[in-house]
């Protein structure tokens, strides 16, 4: 019932591997060369390396968040 058939859009995904550096939230690809920085407080995203083209990269906030949420905890 709720298949879903992305005919446009099926390329490969990556996960992306993220970790904090200071206000920036840095997100890099373990199967290819992408690289990406977040700054979390002004939204600013810098693309340092596209990766492998005709990829789609997804990454993951949730590790951040919860490593920020322990660091708050244990101040
Ligand atoms: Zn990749």
């Amino acid at each position: 019932m709720s298949k879903r058939i992305n005919v446009q859009y099926e390329l490969p995904t990556h996960e992306c591997q993220s970790w904090q550096e200071g206000d920036w939230l840095v997100f890099q690809c373990p199967h290819c060369a992408f690289l990406r920085k977040l700054n979390w407080r002004s939204n600013e995203m810098v693309t340092l390396n596209q990766g492998k083209p005709g990829t789609l990269h997804k990454g993951m906030h949730s590790p951040v968040s919860e490593k920020l949420a322990h660091q708050t905890a244990s101040n």
